[in-house]
């Protein structure tokens, strides 16, 4: 009752659709949901995103959830929780994550998620981390501790958004550096960010995570397609 009423005076619509939701849905109605296009890639070892990082750094998995393609529903909530100070969506998007982890059926050896960082200065504009957000529902719903602060990000790159895909490569080098080297418990860490285009940011975050942690693995929301 109290729920319908609230209802009447906050409709609860679908992201996507405009429809409103039944009191089971959060978000996105049930059509909508479905229409998001899950990658399988936890099902699928060498999936592209793995391939992305061959021969570059030592993973023992990668994966992205869905397929972010320009002008889609994932891209349009993407955005949302980015600019629109939404972080409960990427909360509910990370245990979207956790859901496709557990019906995978793998087994969850990592000890800690990590997120990537977001630069200081961004972080004071946004308010959070959408990629911490994102990490807090794949925690809850993988029950692993979450190490919001274990990595950090040094310098900002000004021109990183002028330069080409080659350049970058050089330009995200040594940009993140571990924050709390003494409280390394932790043997293999998962980082997680929402969207994976060249993997040349989260090649770098890994690189400075793989001298302190036995084992890492990497997993976002979205690869571009
Ligand atoms: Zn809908």
């Amino acid at each position: 009752m109290l729920t319908n009423l609230m209802n009447l005076f906050y409709p609860h619509c679908c992201e996507a659709c405009g429809l409103s939701l039944t009191n089971s849905e959060r978000y996105l109605c049930l059509s909508c949901f479905g229409k998001l296009p899950s990658t399988n890639f936890l099902h699928w070892p060498e999936n592209p995103v793995a391939k992305m990082f061959y021969g570059r750094v030592d993973l023992k998995m990668a994966a992205a959830t869905y397929y972010y393609h320009k002008d889609s529903i994932l891209q349009r909530l993407v955005h949302r929780f980015k600019y629109k100070e939404t972080p409960h969506l990427a909360v509910w998007f990370g245990k979207c994550m956790g859901e496709q982890f557990l019906e995978a059926g793998i087994p969850i050896l990592f000890d800690a998620i990590v997120p990537m960082p977001l630069h200081p200065q961004k972080y004071k504009v946004r308010g959070y981390n959408q990629a911490e957000e994102l990490a807090r529902g794949l925690a809850l719903k993988l029950q692993l501790p979450l190490m919001a602060d274990y990595l950090r990000r040094k310098s900002y790159n000004n021109s990183q958004t002028r330069k080409g895909r080659v350049d970058r490569w050089e330009n995200v080098e040594g940009i993140f550096e571990v924050r709390d080297q003494g409280t390394a418990s932790c043997k293999h860490v998962l980082l997680i960010d929402d969207v994976v285009t060249t993997g040349a940011t989260m090649e770098s975050a890994a690189q400075a995570l793989l001298p302190y942690v036995d084992a890492l693995s990497i997993v976002c929301l979205g690869v571009t397609a």
